[in-house]
C-alpha cells in the first residue's frame, strides 16, 4: 500500500507474470518473494494455459490469473495473448482452436477480467482489436517483449490509433517476467487508487481507469477547466498525446513536477499523458476523452 502525492491510498499490482509452470524461470514460491521484496501489494501469475487459483504464497496475495494465447507465429493470421484476472474459478472448456471472442466470452462466464496483452508484439492492428467485444484492458507496455531483440514494449501507437476511433480501454503496464533479468522483473506496474486488495474494488478501479502504469515515477492527469494538467513525481519529460499532429505538448525540465495542455484544435478526441524521470523511467497514464 502506498500513498500518493494527493494522500490516496494506491495498490501496487504486477498482472503479467511467468512460472515454472509454464515457461518461466523460477516456481511461484520464488517469484512471490522477489514480487514482495520489491514493494508490490499482489501480483497476478499468468503462466501459459494453466489457471492459477486466487491464494496467498508467502505472505503475498496472489490474484487468480492465466495466459491463454493461440495463433503461434504468423501474425497476419491472429496472434492473440489474452490475460484472465481475477476469475472466480477456472474458465470452461477454452481450447487452443477457439477465437479470441470465444476465450474472452468464457472468461467473462466466470467473472474475470479480459486483458489483450502486448497488441505490439502480436502485431495487434486496430482493426483486429476492434472486431473483440469487451475486452476489459491492453497493455500499453510489456516489458518483456523489450528484451531479447524484439523491440516491442511500447504498445502505445497503436493504443493511439484505438483512441483516435474512439476505443478507449483501460492501460496496464506489465513485466510479462518470464527471464527475470533486469527489464521483465519488477519494472512495470499498475499504481491502483483502492483503499482494499479486494476482489470486485480492485477489478472496479481497473475498469473505472482509476490507476496508472509506471516503472516509478507518479502521474496524475486531471482536467481544469478547458486544460489537462500533469501532476507527478520529479521527472525530464512531461508529454501530453492526443489525436492533433501538429500541437505543442511536449515539457522539458531537471525536475518537472507538473504541466498543462489546453487542446486547441476543435478535433482533438482525447487525451493521454507520460512522464519519463532521470532514469529514463516511464509512467502513462489512461487516455481521457475530451
Ligand atoms: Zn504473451
Ligand atoms: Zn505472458
Amino acid at each position: 500500500m502506498f500513498k500518493d502525492i494527493f494522500g490516496k491510498t494506491r495498490q501496487k499490482l504486477g498482472l503479467h507474470i511467468h512460472t515454472t509452470l509454464s515457461d518461466g524461470k523460477y516456481a511461484p514460491d520464488v517469484t512471490a518473494k522477489i514480487y514482495k521484496e520489491a514493494g508490490y501489494d499482489a501480483i497476478a501469475l499468468t503462466d501459459h494455459w494453466y489457471f492459477g487459483e486466487a491464494k496467498e504464497l508467502g505472505g503475498l496475495p496472489i490474484i487468480s490469473g492465466c495466459e491463454y494465447n493461440i495463433g503461434f507465429v504468423d501474425c497476419n493470421e491472429g496472434v492473440y495473448h489474452i490475460l484472465a484476472l481475477f476469475c472466480e474459478s477456472e474458465p470452461k472448456g477454452i481450447e487452443k482452436t477457439d477465437s479470441p471472442q470465444a476465450i474472452i466470452d468464457k472468461i467473462h462466464e466466470v467473472g474475470g477480467l479480459c486483458v489483450l496483452a502486448h497488441p505490439a508484439w502480436s502485431l495487434n492492428t486496430p482493426e483486429m482489436i476492434k472486431t473483440l467485444r469487451e475486452v476489459d484492458a491492453t497493455e500499453i507496455y510489456n516489458a518483456v517483449s523489450g528484451i531479447n531483440f524484439s523491440r516491442r514494449a511500447d504498445s502505445s501507437l497503436i493504443v493511439d490509433m484505438l483512441a483516435m476511433q474512439g476505443y478507449f480501454y483501460p492501460l496496464l503496464a506489465t513485466d510479462d517476467c518470464h527471464y527475470y533479468e533486469e527489464g521483465d522483473c519488477t519494472n512495470s506496474y499498475i499504481m491502483v487508487e483502492c483503499e482494499s486488495l479486494g476482489r470486485e474494488e480492485l477489478m472496479q478501479a481497473i475498469r473505472e481507469k482509476k490507476f496508472y502504469a509506471t516503472q516509478g515515477p507518479e502521474i496524475h492527469l486531471t482536467r481544469v477547466g478547458d486544460a489537462f494538467r500533469v501532476d507527478c513525481s520529479e521527472v525530464r519529460e512531461i508529454v501530453f498525446m492526443s489525436n492533433a499532429s501538429f500541437s505543442h505538448r511536449t515539457f522539458v525540465g531537471e525536475a518537472l513536477t507538473s504541466a498543462e495542455y489546453t487542446p486547441r484544435h476543435p478535433h482533438e478526441t482525447y487525451i493521454r499523458a507520460y512522464v519519463v524521470d532521470k532514469n529514463g523511467k516511464y509512467a502513462w497514464t489512461n487516455c481521457v476523452k475530451i
